[in-house]
């Protein structure tokens, strides 16, 4: 499972985020797509600012953040995605979700975990 290359674990992250996009309209939530790919030089520049941290998997096409909306209102506390948060780390073991990130919970942003990051 963890002997899986970067890029199978790339490809399988895009078919994941297809299973909880499904599973969110299915419950009634809407998405837009955030921030998938983050360039190292902007992980740099957030980890400068303390918006982020320079190890991002957004680098390795391993994140996504996704808004989350409910009858047209936008839903922004990592609570709010607990149950998205729940159902993706059923959908594979290393699955990781943002909102079990501390000290600062990141309920938006859904991952696989890769070279000990998440
Ligand atoms: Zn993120």
């Amino acid at each position: 499972m963890t002997d899986l290359t970067l890029g199978q674990k790339q490809r399988l992250f895009t078919s994941l985020v297809g299973e909880l996009i499904e599973f969110a309209y299915s419950r009634g939530y809407e998405l837009t797509f955030g921030e998938a790919l983050r360039t190292p030089e902007q992980a740099k520049l957030n980890a400068e600012k303390g918006t982020g941290i320079s190890t991002s998997l957004h680098i390795s096409r391993l994140a996504i953040d996704l808004n989350l909306f409910r009858d047209g209102k936008f839903l922004t506390t990592s609570d709010d995605h607990r149950e998205l948060g729940v159902y993706w780390k059923t959908l594979h073991p290393l699955c990781r979700w943002g909102g079990d990130f501390r000290p600062k919970p990141d309920g938006n942003h859904y991952s696989i975990t890769h070279g000990g990051f998440q």
